[in-house]
């Protein structure tokens, strides 16, 4: 089956976080944006392959004889691991971890799949709706939740009204050889 060259598909810019829509033959692009250069392809790593940084709007799969290790990956359209992956990811899409792979690093993702036998030998994982910082374009930004509803507040004493007791007040007694007194005659 293949897609209709004229479909196309959207993709967010990792440097920017800008949306825009590309045809599904696009491998490389540049945003429109930012102009900076743009991977959108899936990646497929068959072997062992050492890198600083991968990034795609597209996905990344990781084949059982592949392996990976990267200081970091970016991958919007999800990752599929069967073989090794050590770096610290990013993922916008699903991550699955086959039964035979062996994970190492931390991982932020939408949602996670660990097979049975899919190993994680060390990471911070963060699986959760929004793992990367909202994007500030988008149109319904306004998601924020609602302030809890503020408990009221006991009712003070209906009418009690702040009540000072008038007292004839004993004048102070001075003590000292000071002036309060009515002068002495001598
Ligand atoms: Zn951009």
């Amino acid at each position: 089956m293949s897609k209709p060259a004229s479909a196309a598909r959207t993709v967010e810019c990792y440097h920017c976080r800008h949306r825009f829509t590309v045809s599904w033959q696009t491998m490389t692009t540049s945003c429109p944006k930012c102009a900076r250069g743009l991977n959108v392809e899936d990646i497929v790593i068959k072997v062992a392959y050492a890198v600083r940084k991968i990034q795609t709007c597209g996905k990344l799969v990781v084949e059982k004889k592949g392996r990976v290790s990267a200081h970091s990956i970016e991958a919007h359209g999800g990752i599929d691991v069967e073989g090794t992956l050590e770096a610290n990811v990013v993922s916008r899409g699903h991550v699955r971890i086959g039964p035979k792979a062996t994970w190492k690093g931390d991982l932020a993702a939408p949602t996670l799949l660990v097979e049975l036998g899919g190993q994680i030998a060390r990471g911070y994982f963060a699986i959760e709706p929004q793992p990367v910082e909202p994007i500030p374009d988008s149109a319904n930004g306004a998601e924020a939740e609602p302030p809890p509803p503020t408990p009221p507040e006991p009712p003070s004493m209906p009418g009690a009204k702040p009540r000072r007791r008038v007292t004839p007040q004993a004048r102070p007694r001075s003590q000292g050889p000071d002036t309060s007194g009515p002068p002495r005659s001598r």
